[in-house]
């Protein structure tokens, strides 16, 4: 797409990834009048989309709000009534969008206050085992890669070395989660997406680190990153994807109160059977 300069917004835009941040962004800027004469071009590593490698492709998406951060709750549900629309142009259009009941499923004796979504649970699960239609999420503390990685030097220049957990895709799930699991997705440790100016390169935005979670924001999403890239980010959503220049030198899982299972599992060991003993120091 290609437009005239602007006097006030950036000339030219390059977005990289066509995808869920990349075409919401590009939505929202085609959508915001002070854009209006930018240059804006989109780019994907693949010639036709959608790339059938990229996350987002898959029969099915859960667009679940309830979080313990109600930043998420409140753009998520925000999120959700543009897929319920559901007119020929609505996200939700061509049955793309399905309402579906929660189940919750918990260990004996867990705290009080799930009692009544696990009441509700058992209700929905007989329904859904008539129905023959069930997707099942495993929220564990995942699998790491840890790997060496080279980084710019910001301070001395050249490269330095350092040990990072590095997504694959080139291996199916590890035999010890095959019982339970079919897929699985790249997280960060908190969990957050990522909406940021990377502080060491000048004009580059990062809008990532979609966390397993991205696909549900698909509406609203490229909003919140055209707020970013302007500067009017609401201060709690800031606070939550600002970039980090600390990471935590020990990572055992993302404590966000909804995960079980073993931590620190390593995803060469496990396919490997070999030493299957979680590390403590990445
Ligand atoms: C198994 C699984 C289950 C999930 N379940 C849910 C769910 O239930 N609910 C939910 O909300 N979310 C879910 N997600 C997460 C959701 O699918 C992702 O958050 C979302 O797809 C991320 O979008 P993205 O645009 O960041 O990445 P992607 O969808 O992976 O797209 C990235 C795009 O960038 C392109 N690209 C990559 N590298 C380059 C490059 N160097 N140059 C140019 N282009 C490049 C790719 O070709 C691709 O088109 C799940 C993910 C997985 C894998």
């Amino acid at each position: 797409m290609a437009r005239a300069a602007s006097t006030s917004g950036p000339s030219h835009i390059l977005i990289v990834g066509a995808d869920v941040f990349g075409l919401s962004t590009t939505l929202a800027f085609l959508e915001r009048p002070e854009y209006s004469n930018a240059n804006i071009t989109l780019i994907d590593a693949v010639p036709d989309l959608p790339n059938c490698s990229a996350a987002s492709v898959d029969s099915s998406r859960i667009l679940r709000a309830d979080y313990a951060l109600r930043p998420y709750t409140k753009i998520v549900s925000e999120s959700q009534r543009h897929f319920q629309d559901q007119g020929p142009c609505g996200w939700g259009a061509q049955g793309r969008y399905h309402e579906a009941k929660l189940i919750l499923t918990a260990e004996p004796g867990t705290e009080d206050h799930v009692d009544g979504y696990l009441e509700e649970s058992f209700d929905t699960i007989r329904g859904l085992a008539r129905s023959g239609e069930l997707k099942i999420g495993r929220h564990g503390y995942g699998y790491q890669n840890p790997t060496l990685v080279s980084i710019a030097d910001l301070q001395g220049g050249g490269l330095l070395e350092a040990l990072a957990s590095v997504p694959r895709i080139d291996l199916p799930v590890p035999p010890e989660g095959q019982p339970a699991l079919r897929e699985f997705f790249v997280k960060i440790p908190s969990g957050d997406f990522l909406l940021d100016y990377y502080p060491h390169a000048c004009g580059l935005f990062l809008a990532t680190n979609d966390s397993g979670h991205a696909f549900k924001v698909f509406p609203v999403i490229g909003d919140k990153v055209v707020d970013a890239i302007s500067g009017c980010l609401p201060a709690d959503l800031h606070e939550l994807w600002k970039w980090r220049e600390e990471v935590a030198a020990v990572f055992q899982g993302t404590d966000d109160g909804t995960r079980g299972g073993p931590r620190g599992l390593i995803l060469e060991h496990e396919h490997q059977g070999r030493d299957t003993s979680p590390i403590t120091n990445l």
